[in-house]
């Protein structure tokens, strides 16, 4: 596996999974170069952010899209969609700031659901049934299926409040057009390294202090699906 870079941009050839991903910028990056762009996403981005009076994870997004400007020009464009046909997962902070995007935006969550609801029954289902968690493959429950939130113009309904999964995969060149997921490669940017522990550090920070538990750098990760299973049986509660 090898990066490569061509008229088109830069792009990773012979990727084939997300192991592999993870071997590779092992091998590229510097651990001291991880490091330190860890603790500048960690706590100088968090201090920003709460000098802008914007949520920590905000200004990461800003942060990554900022990224992106700085590298060969992405080929990804609105209405291309190939890769939110694909499960996502998310974490609890990122699923705050998505519903903090549906509110702000008056968004009808049943409607979202009522959409989706075959791969949210698929999810359900599983949930239901005796099988460990952890056994079960989720992505395969979802996968060439609509993400819930695709509208009908191919066009993510919230898009600046995507969870990671759906930012570090993009393309640099044209091959995402031949409609095959796998021709979408993932961002080969420094946070793609960091970018999950960023996360979670964000979320620790941000959970009350008698539910932390010591720090490990990873969080519970949630297919959208599963999410809005919980969004909808607590609203069923309140009722
Ligand atoms: S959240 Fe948005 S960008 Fe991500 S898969 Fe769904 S529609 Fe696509």
């Amino acid at each position: 596996m090898e990066l490569k870079s061509d008229a088109n941009g830069i792009f990773i050839e012979g990727m084939k999974d997300s192991l592999e991903l993870a071997s590779y910028l092992q091998r590229k990056f510097k651990e001291e170069d991880i490091q330190s762009t860890y603790t500048s996403l960690t706590e100088e981005h968090i201090n920003i952010a709460r000098s802008e009076g914007i949520t920590p994870l905000r200004k990461f997004w800003q942060r990554l899209n900022q990224t992106y400007k700085n590298i060969p020009p992405l080929r990804c464009e609105r209405g291309c969609a190939h890769c939110c046909h694909t499960g996502v997962a998310a974490t609890q902070v990122e699923w705050d700031g998505i519903l903090s995007n549906i509110i702000a935006h008056g968004t009808d969550l049943n409607k979202v659901i009522e959409r989706s609801q075959r791969t949210i029954n698929r999810v359900r289902e599983t949930l239901r049934s005796n099988k460990k968690i952890e056994q079960v493959d989720w992505h395969r429950l979802v996968i060439n299926q609509p993400c819930p939130f695709l509208d009908e113009d191919h066009a993510c309904i919230i898009y600046e409040d995507r969870p990671l999964d759906c930012r570090l995969v993009v393309a640099f060149r044209d091959q995402c057009r031949s409609k095959k997921l796998e021709h979408a490669q993932r961002g080969v940017v420094i946070e793609e390294a960091v970018g999950a522990t960023v996360i979670a550090k964000i979320q620790h920070d941000q959970t009350p202090k008698f539910k932390r538990r010591k720090f490990k750098g990873v969080q519970p990760l949630k297919l959208l699906q599963h999410w809005l299973i919980l969004w909808q049986d607590k609203n069923k509660k309140k009722k």
